[in-house]
């Protein structure tokens, strides 16, 4: 008894005041109820531990700083009626019955309930009422309710909760539409009914199964235990020293091992590196670093990145100081202009170009686009090159691509138009286009083979981008799919220019290049232009993927908008980050297919949460919006750390003007 007692003194004091919950009436209710008592004997030893515990039906109750942190965010006052949706096995309950007038709390299943009930009845709480039902529908008959607490994950806060809680009153929930995480947020009814939203941690709790909540069945395999994440105890500490043995130091980019990481990649014809994000110095300064060590050494006469066509043949008309029109000098000149239109991008293009010069042009390396964002673009690039060589065909062309025309400013519009029946389709005009190009290539490609592969791609661009826009609306993994295969297509058709022994170095971001079969995107039903080139090549493909702890990274904060230089979080306590992080180095290259040390690869292998930052960075949600699942073993063959990373440089227009007119960002 006394024993109980002590330990619980002691779980206020380290565990839940040392964390900073110091509202005196929570910490008295928790140094009050008895936790002992709402918990099964085989684990009632444990009770005061800092841990959620099992409670049967493969259920938990919640770790007793979770419990506290939830409880003092709403604001209890003595005469408050409460809604706790959760009850498991009664303790919150209990601890609101210490706090509140009155508690309301509903529990789906009826073991549980039933429990939970009995609990509270001999532990003394009379102001507690217990209902066995879906709490995700509230309970009406008592509402309204000063403070809802919900202890279980719902995709999204329940209609019926919201309009059960009084005017300035408030609900504790944790949302969000990870089942596997969520963000814990505070919604407060203000007196006209409005709704104001504050977000208060990263949590991970069990599915609120409920008509307004998951479905059954869909989550019930997926029990964790809730907790907040960030107080997570920290990750295995022998793994952060196996890491370090295995791995090569590094303590600035450019002295970055790459010599022998060019020389494991051996004689692989695809070599396909990635970023963590697409606004990071480092990873551009390194993957440029392996780039020119493939071209120099390794006869690499491709780089193909994830940007649209057009916009890299222009870079690519100035590497290769090819003698062709060069439109109008304007890549990178759509959102996000950043990703490639920056420094570490133009030193590297400045070296390519210059690298090239001794060359025959046959021979000199190439810069493609792999995307297909640019269906305008393509489209006029298709007809200019048509006026040049076959007029007719031109005007047809012309007719034919009129048919998206009305869409240019935006052509998801297309797509829902398209869909709804309420626009023809322009399916037909452009499948007809690419074909009757490819019916002239051996009379085109004669005169200027160059020049075809560029209109042919444009044409292959137009048609699948007109299918992207039209199916984005069935959902994100058909799009996906069309995108990522259309890359793959793109990168084999420059791979066949470039004739039989052709090599490519790839330039994407890691949820492209790193296999998707071993990440979470699998689950979805999604694949990528990495895992397709390791189908198709095998052995002779070579992915190798970054991560970085913190810094700074350049990104916006919404679709369109500007850039911003954005503080990027220290990494999650269950990341493959937050192990890299501990090995305390700056940089570290660790071979994953070619480590002779299967130790490390095989506890590597044990799925684990992995960032990823595109062009847009939230860090206020970050858990939800950037973090995945993944095996990193499985998903690169190497992997390039940067502990401490900083934003690229973008360049400005302003640095832009007077530069010569052949320079690749020119406006
Ligand atoms: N507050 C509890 C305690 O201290 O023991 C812990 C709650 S446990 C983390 C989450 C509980 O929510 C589980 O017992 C689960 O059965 C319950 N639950 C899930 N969906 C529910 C719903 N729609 N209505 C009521 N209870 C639900």
């Amino acid at each position: 008894m006394v024993e109980f007692a002590s330990q619980r003194e002691r779980m206020v004091a380290d565990q839940i005041a040392a964390r900073g919950v110091c509202d005196k009436r929570v910490l008295k209710a928790m140094r009050t109820v008895r936790r002992e008592a709402f918990v099964p004997a085989a684990v009632r030893e444990l009770a005061y531990g800092d841990t959620p515990l099992p409670i049967g039906a493969g259920q938990t109750i919640s770790q007793p700083y979770v419990v506290a942190y939830m409880i003092e965010a709403l604001a209890i006052r003595p005469g408050d009626k409460v809604l706790e949706v959760g009850a498991g096995s009664g303790y919150a309950a209990a601890v609101l019955a210490e706090l509140a007038k009155e508690v309301f709390a509903i529990e789906r299943i009826t073991e549980l309930a039933d429990q939970a009930e009995a609990r509270l009845y001999a532990e003394g709480y009379n102001n507690v009422h217990i209902l066995n039902a879906d709490g995700t529908r509230g309970w009406e008959a008592h509402a309204p309710f000063d403070a809802i607490l919900v202890s279980a994950g719902a995709p999204i806060v329940p209609e019926s909760l919201k309009e059960q809680l009084a005017a300035g009153g408030r609900m504790v929930i944790p949302v969000g539409s990870n089942k596997r995480a969520q963000e814990l947020v505070r919604i407060t009814r203000g007196v006209s009914g409005t709704f104001e939203r504050e977000d208060l941690a990263d949590v991970r709790f069990v599915p609120l199964i409920g008509e307004q909540g998951w479905e059954v069945g869909e989550t019930d395999s997926e029990v964790t235990s809730p907790r907040l994440i960030r107080t997570t105890p920290a990750v295995s500490q022998t793994l952060p020293s196996l890491i370090l043995r295995n791995s090569q130091s590094f303590e600035v980019p450019e002295e970055a091992a790459v010599t022998s990481l060019v020389r494991r990649i051996g004689d692989a014809r695809v070599v396909l590196v990635g970023e963590a994000s697409h606004g990071t110095s480092e990873f551009h300064r390194i993957r440029a670093a392996i780039t020119r060590r493939l071209i120099a050494d390794k006869g690499f006469t491709i780089v193909a990145i994830e940007a649209d066509w057009p916009d890299a043949a222009q870079i690519d008309h100035y590497v290769r100081h090819q003698d062709l029109p060069a439109s109008d000098w304007s890549a990178f000149a759509r959102f996000p202009t950043w990703m490639w239109r920056n420094v570490e991008v133009r030193d590297f293009v400045d070296w390519l170009h210059e690298y090239n010069r001794p060359f025959a042009v046959a021979r000199r390396t190439g810069f493609y686009g792999l995307d297909l964002y640019s269906l305008y673009n393509s489209a006029r690039a298709v007809i200019g090159y048509l006026e040049d060589v076959d007029p007719d065909l031109a005007e047809i062309a012309r007719w034919r691509y009129g048919c998206l025309s009305p869409w240019e400013t935006d052509p998801a519009a297309y797509g829902h138009a398209a869909l709804t029946g309420a626009y023809r389709d322009c399916e037909q005009d452009v499948a007809m286009m690419l074909r009757d190009l490819y019916r002239k290539r051996q009379e085109y490609a004669h005169a200027d083979g160059e020049r075809f592969l560029d209109a042919a791609q444009n044409a292959l661009l137009v048609a699948n981008a007109e299918r992207y826009y039209r199916i984005m609306y069935y959902g994100s993994r058909a799009s996906w799919n069309l995108r990522d295969s259309h890359m793959f297509e793109t990168l084999n058709r420059v791979l066949d220019a470039h004739g039989p022994d052709s090599k490519a170095v790839v330039w994407a971001h890691n949820s492209h290049i790193g296999d998707a079969s071993a990440t979470e995107m699998s689950a979805r039903g999604e694949h990528n232009i990495g895992q397709l080139c390791r189908r198709a090549f095998g052995e002779q493909s070579c992915c190798i993927g970054f991560g970085t702890d913190r810094g700074t990274v350049a990104a916006a904060s919404s679709w369109d908008g500007p850039m911003e230089i954005k503080e990027v979080r220290p990494s999650h306590a269950q990341s493959y980050e937050r192990l890299f992080h501990l090995t305390g180095r700056a940089g570290l290259i660790l071979p994953l297919r070619h480590n002779q040390n299967l130790e490390v690869v095989g506890e590597l292998a044990q799925p684990r949460l992995e960032r990823a930052i595109g062009v847009i960075y939230r860090p206020e949600t970050e858990l939800e919006s950037h973090y995945f699942e993944a095996i990193l073993p499985r998903q690169f063959d190497e992997y390039i750390w940067v502990d401490e990373s900083s934003a690229l440089t973008p360049l400005t227009t302003a640095e832009l003007h007077g530069v010569p007119d052949t320079y690749p960002f020119g406006l």
